[in-house]
């Protein structure tokens, strides 16, 4: 079974010899925890070689001052990933090092190759060997095969592009002491490039991570692009292959990437925010409070309380200190997590008429669990609003969907969802809110939404997640 990587990446170029590097990119991947908490590393480059260091858990808890201090040098990247079935495990963990013919390379990968399987028996028949089952060894085998023939990083990376289909952020050390910096030409993923006011380069999944090291001014990579940060030229690049589609996925704005984080140009709290104010333009109701899901309807909910003017009320309370219900992977845990996780604020609820806000429904057992919470708690009646329209098909693009079977929206109406979840009336966005509250003029990834697949090879309806 191969390994899913929607995980997080961060990296750093410090033109300054005595600069610790492995402190920015541990700063940098605690900011980006939310994108994976399974295990997480660290690749140091100190002028001699690559040196990488990686953990189960936490980035806190896998990097202490004591091995930071050991990890000497000006550039590094890191990695935190994400757990999923078959895929969780220190085995996973990245960084990778690799030898190839020329050089030690370093890789950190976020993303999901949709045509792995397809890539991986091609290589096996040409005699290579796998020693994991991750996409990270495979695109890496890739750019072993194209820095062969050619010894430019740009036309290998076009080489290895025309060969994948998914998405993919990487960033890659060398043994040489030069970072490089690839995002898929169809842009899915973010990935985001900034400097600080003493010319130190960093790389990031996410521009919260840049923000938390002091980078004010950053971009978005282009999809298709290609950076270099190397001694002789400083940061560099090119456009490895030009976008055919651009295919932002739109989840991350919503969902996965954290609100304070500019996607695009875009502030997510702000797109978030809008949708919640469309949210109560479509699906009116009278109620007495406005009340998120914690943390992730929060921004919705400031939306819909502000364009219906019901006030906005934090009426269940979360224990910080549980991950998140939708990264664990068997439903059990799953219910009982939310049960642990979230405490209704009895003095606000009981008696009241509530709007329930969350951005999406994924297989709809967290939010049933939630309203039977509020009922539990005395609220008169539970209205929930959705962010995100309905989830019909899963991803095979990295976001970790479950599959057609377990997803509320593919098998059942919304009136069936409103039932099953127990809310008295149940209202989500649609499409057409969803483009607007973006923007970006169409060029966003809506698969799940739509079942259509911005991929050269579209997965028939039933092809297993486990495939990419
Ligand atoms: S299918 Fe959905 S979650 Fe996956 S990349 Fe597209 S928009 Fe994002």
């Amino acid at each position: 079974m191969p390994v899913r990587d929607r995980c997080g990446i961060f990296g750093v170029y410090s033109p300054h010899k005595d600069y610790r590097a492995a402190y920015a990119v541990y700063n940098g991947l605690v900011s980006l925890q939310h994108r994976g908490q399974d295990c997480c590393g660290i690749c140091v480059q100190d002028g001699k070689g690559l040196q990488v260091e990686t953990g189960l858990g936490l980035v806190s808890d896998v990097f202490g001052r004591e091995k930071l201090d050991s990890m000497p040098g000006n550039i590094a990247i890191g990695h935190v990933r994400y757990p999923t079935t078959g895929g969780g495990g220190i085995k996973n963990a990245q960084p990778i090092l690799m030898s190839f013919t020329r050089n030690d390379f370093a890789f950190a990968f976020n993303g999901n190759i949709a045509n792995y399987p397809a890539l991986r028996k091609q290589l096996m028949a040409r005699g290579l060997t796998f020693m994991s089952d991750s996409e990270m060894e495979l695109v890496g085998m890739l750019y072993s095969i194209a820095l062969n023939r050619k010894d430019n990083i740009y036309e290998a990376s076009r080489e290895v592009m025309e060969q994948l289909d998914g998405s993919y952020n990487l960033l890659f050390l060398d043994g040489d002491g030069s970072l490089y910096a690839v995002r898929d030409p169809q842009g899915f993923k973010p990935f985001v490039v900034g400097k600080d006011s003493k010319g130190n380069v960093f790389f990031a999944s996410e521009s919260c991570a840049l923000e938390a090291v002091g980078v004010k001014e950053f971009r978005d990579l282009k999809p298709g692009e290609v950076l270099k940060v190397s001694k002789e030229k400083g940061l560099h690049g090119k456009q490895a292959v030009e976008p055919k589609l651009i295919t932002h996925c739109m989840f991350e704005f919503l969902y996965f990437a954290r609100a304070d984080s500019v996607i695009e140009g875009r502030l997510n709290n702000d797109v978030r925010k809008r949708l919640g104010e469309t949210l109560a333009r479509m699906h009116p109701v009278e109620a007495d409070y406005v009340v998120p899901v914690p943390d992730s309807g929060r921004n919705f909910a400031v939306g819909y309380s502000r364009a219906s003017g019901i006030p906005y009320e934090e009426g269940l309370m979360k224990n910080r200190y549980i991950f998140r219900t939708f990264i664990m992977p068997e439903q059990e845990l799953r219910e009982k997590a939310v049960r642990a996780k979230l405490n209704p604020v009895r003095q606000i609820i009981d008696g009241k008429r509530i709007v329930l806000v969350e951005d999406s429904i994924v297989r709809g057992t967290t939010l049933k669990a939630i309203v039977q919470l509020l009922r539990k708690a005395g609220a008169k009646e539970v209205h929930v609003r959705v962010g995100c329209p309905p989830v019909i098909a899963p991803c095979y693009m990295g976001m970790d969907f479950p599959t057609y079977k377990e997803l509320a929206a593919a098998n059942y109406s919304v009136e069936e969802i409103r039932k099953m979840i127990g809310a008295d009336t149940l209202g989500y966005t649609d499409l057409k809110a969803l483009g607007e509250a973006i923007g970006l003029d169409g060029k966003l990834c809506m698969a799940c939404l739509t079942g259509k697949y911005p991929l050269k090879h579209t997965p028939k309806k039933g092809t297993p997640i486990t495939c990419c």
